[in-house]
């Protein structure tokens, strides 16, 4: 079984269910997620937000804050690998073993 995604111009089912809730909501109530074969979250906004996903890896999954904290400094020091290689290195040398970047 082949992958669909969302072309432009094909307009795909403008309503769905939300696992969480089960209710039946307009597309545009769910987050844009492009994994997803339908390229939306499956819980609706309201239940994304009613459990606090991390909005930066929000992939649906739960995590403790401590495990979110984790996620997001290790997202911000491979932005900053990404701008400042030789600074990057230099200083953060020690958190490149922890992180396994
Ligand atoms: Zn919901």
């Amino acid at each position: 079984m082949s992958t669909v995604y969302p072309k432009a111009g094909i307009k795909p089912a403008s309503r769905k269910v939300c696992t969480r809730c089960h209710k039946k909501k307009a597309l545009a109530d769910f987050s844009p997620q492009r994994e997803r074969s339908d390229g939306r979250h499956s819980w609706c906004r309201e239940c994304l937000a009613a459990v606090s996903v991390d909005r930066y890896h929000g992939d649906g999954v739960v995590r403790s804050r401590t495990q979110r904290r984790a996620l997001a400094r290790r997202a911000a020091l491979r932005r900053l690998r990404e701008k400042h290689p030789e600074e990057f290195k230099a200083l953060y040398a020690e958190e490149l073993r922890n992180y396994d970047l």
